[in-house]
């Protein structure tokens, strides 16, 4: 267990969802709450990149310190790639940290190995935030490969990565079968798969750069269950889901981790 717990984020994932109205009406809810804990938590959104422009505004106007981050990003900086996004064009309405390898782009996109490492290199080789989301499929939980598999991602995720730049890498764990199923991880369950990837990360960088390494927990993490995965040693901070596109459920679990930081 890290003898100081670093600083607690967290993140709403929005996915495909919101609208011109709706996300903007987050964005600012958002900043709202953000504001009241920004002593002790950092608070990031993740809207549709067709959007950032719009709420990158919003926050600067807001002066928010709210994190604004993209779901996605490609490896090319510029060119014949139809429909990417290019880390620079990013950067330029804002956004400051990534998702990569996030389940849905895993598994529904069939994003391999390849493209994710060097999807991590891209956003750290542009001086951004990489939230390199990892985690089992319920049949790999069953057969005991839970561990493995977070160390095969993480390995494979972080091959290039410097101990430099890992102060600019995020882990969010986040067990497939748990993600919008309503399904949570056991508090010691977390725990256990979060304390081995610290273990991974001091293996492959050292005890000191893993132990400063923000590890979110990420699956149907709600209102209800957010201040005990939270207070657990190696869980700093949540990536949510359904749950941060109700602005009192996300303010709730904003609360939660400013308590647990107190
Ligand atoms: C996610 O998309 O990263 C996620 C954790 O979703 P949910 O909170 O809805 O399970």
């Amino acid at each position: 267990m890290p003898a100081n717990k670093p600083r607690p984020i967290i993140g709403g994932n929005w996915k495909m969802n919101t609208d011109r109205t709706s996300g903007l009406a987050l964005a600012q809810g958002t900043a709202r709450l953000a504001k009241a804990v920004e002593q002790t938590v950092d608070v990031a959104i993740f809207p549709p990149a067709v959007y950032l422009p719009l709420i990158s505004q919003v926050l600067c106007d807001a002066s928010s310190k709210v994190i604004l981050g993209a779901q996605n990003c490609y490896i090319g900086e510029k060119g014949a790639f139809t429909g990417e996004v290019s880390v620079s064009m990013l950067k330029d309405v804002g956004v400051s940290a990534v998702l990569v390898g996030h389940s849905e782009r895993r598994h529904l996109l069939h994003e391999g190995d390849d493209l994710l490492t060097a999807k991590v290199d891209t956003v750290l080789g542009a001086g951004l935030t990489c939230v390199l989301c990892i985690g089992e499929k319920l049949e790999q939980r069953e057969t005991g490969q839970t561990d493995r598999v977070n160390e095969l991602q993480l390995e494979r995720g972080l091959k290039h990565t410097s101990i430099d730049q890992l102060a600019r890498v995020i882990i969010a764990y986040e067990p497939v079968w748990a993600i919008g199923t309503g399904k949570t991880a056991s508090n010691e369950d977390a725990e256990a798969a979060q304390a081995h990837i610290r273990t991974v990360l001091a293996a492959m960088f050292s005890t000191d750069a893993a132990a400063a390494v923000r590890i979110m927990y990420g699956g149907s993490m709600n209102a209800a269950n957010a201040t005990a995965l939270l207070a657990q040693p190696n869980v700093n901070g949540g990536l949510i889901g359904g749950a941060s596109l109700k602005i009192d459920e996300f303010g709730a679990i904003v609360t939660s981790a400013a308590h647990a930081h107190a």
